[in-house]
């Protein structure tokens, strides 16, 4: 915390054994009495009004205060009055948040200039006089495309407004037209990769381009730096400007080269260009630990367009091995949830280039793993041989939780149903494979029943 600079307020308190209180405030007072930091801005309302003056109170303050907010709690007190109004399947009853307009600022958009990605998708970005926009310094703000940039009628040199979406990534909300300078430029999105200079072009949609070069250093570079990062194969030490020196200095030009770093392990400390003896060992370290990570950070780590941390769980929870992926046909990708024709077609697409199969097989040959590791055979096995599907809302869990639990008791989960399915679990607004399991006269459990077969 000190490091980092975190602080904490404690908001709630959970139980304290052998203390019992009736109000919230009373609860927080005596947390405070011990020595923990409780939230400072706390108004006590009896009425309607006095809640609303208290909320229109804390947006008078809020740019005033050491923390940042973007709502404020309107919260019952009496703790005994809690447990009568309890919960809704989601959120409790005595509770509900505010939330604040975001604050927006005027300035003026100074350039625009156009950033490759590592999917060598190429992004303008807005160069912005820099402005104190909620409590940070904004002087960049992505325009996402040419239709976002017409849409708006946005010209280099027009006065833009700003604000933070989710308080947090700034962006252009309109243009003051009245304020256009005469020398005001339109943007138009270039037709060449600004970095390697191959011609660009349009994905399906045809609102984004892309770099065709099959060797755009930008998408190089890009690319490894987010193999390396914590969403992908989370390599300690492999950060940007770490990858960024490796690649200029020559050690790696693909992301299976990192794989065999430890050959130079001498000359890398001898220059330092990733810092010296102990930040050189403690690198080579966690790549060789990262060879044992899960396929689906691998998968994650490829970059292929589509394919992020969450698709790649979901794509490794039905094929388990890299061959099965490579081998997987796009009608079965698409029976899999947030697969549609697109993705499956750019999963397809990417491992036929010879060079990305050339790729794999230089990850394999280089000891990283290409398996989801198995579930342990010990423990309790009650679901051996049973095969679930799951469809609709959980409440209590995400697919990937109730799938995890079915896995540790040996089961496993389908994406369709059929007549080898031996349970359908329905969460809330459960369509066609609820259907399909009736028709079939497969089991339907309910996400209770379900909780009951896991005690
Ligand atoms: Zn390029």
């Amino acid at each position: 915390m000190e490091e980092r600079k975190l602080d904490i307020w404690i908001f709630n308190l959970e139980i304290a054994e052998g203390r019992s209180f009736s109000g919230h405030k009373e609860s927080l007072d005596w947390l405070a009495s011990q020595g923990f930091a409780v939230i400072p801005d706390i108004i006590m309302a009896q009425t309607a009004d006095q809640v609303w003056a208290g909320i229109q109170h804390i947006a008078d303050i809020r740019y005033s205060l050491n923390y940042g907010l973007d709502g404020a709690v309107v919260k019952v007190d009496d703790l005994q009055m809690r447990r009568e109004l309890g919960m809704t399947s989601k959120v409790p009853r005595w509770a509900v948040a505010y939330k604040y307009p975001p604050e927006r600022q005027e300035t003026v958009l100074e350039d625009i200039v156009v950033q490759v990605g590592r999917t060598g998708k190429l992004t303008p970005l807005a160069i912005l006089k820099p402005v104190r926009l909620a409590e940070t310094t904004v002087s960049k703000a992505t325009l996402h495309n040419q239709d976002f940039i017409n849409e708006k009628d946005i010209m280099i040199g027009d006065a833009v407004v700003l604000q933070k979406a989710g308080d947090i990534i700034p962006e252009v909300v309109s243009v003051v037209k009245e304020k256009r300078p005469a020398d005001a430029r339109p943007f138009e999105m270039p037709r060449f990769c600004p970095v390697c200079g191959a011609p660009v072009a349009t994905d399906d949609g045809g609102i984004n381009i892309f770099c065709t070069g099959e060797s755009c250093p930008a998408k190089d570079a890009r690319g490894i730096i987010y193999f390396a990062s914590k969403d992908a194969m989370d390599i300690e030490g492999m950060g940007p400007s770490a990858v960024e020196a490796l690649i200029s200095e020559g050690y790696i030009k693909d992301v299976s080269d990192i794989f065999t770093l430890k050959q130079h392990k001498e000359r890398l400390i001898e220059e330092g260009i990733i810092g010296r003896e102990k930040s050189v060992s403690n690198i080579l370290a966690a790549i060789d630990r990262a060879k044992e990570n899960g396929l689906n950070q691998l998968v994650t780590g490829l970059g292929i367009r589509g394919i992020g941390k969450q698709t790649a769980k979901i794509l490794t929870s039905r094929f388990r091995s890299m061959d099965q992926i490579m081998a997987a046909k796009p009608e079965e990708l698409m029976e899999l949830q947030d697969f549609g024709e697109t993705t499956a077609g750019d999963l397809v697409n990417w491992f036929e280039k010879p060079a990305n199969r050339e790729l794999i097989e230089k990850l394999r040959a280089a000891g990283v793993r290409m398996e989801m590791e198995e579930v342990q055979a010990a423990g309790d096995q009650r679901f051996a041989g049973k095969t679930f599907v799951l469809t609709g809302t959980l409440s209590r869990y995400t697919r990937d939780q109730a799938s995890a639990i079915i896995e540790s008791f040996g089961g496993k989960t389908s994406s369709s149903v059929s007549k080898k399915t031996d349970y359908v679990l329905a969460g809330e607004a459960a369509g066609s494979k609820l259907t399909k399991a009736q028709s079939l006269g497969v089991a339907v459990i309910s996400e209770e029943e379900f909780e009951d077969m896991i005690k």
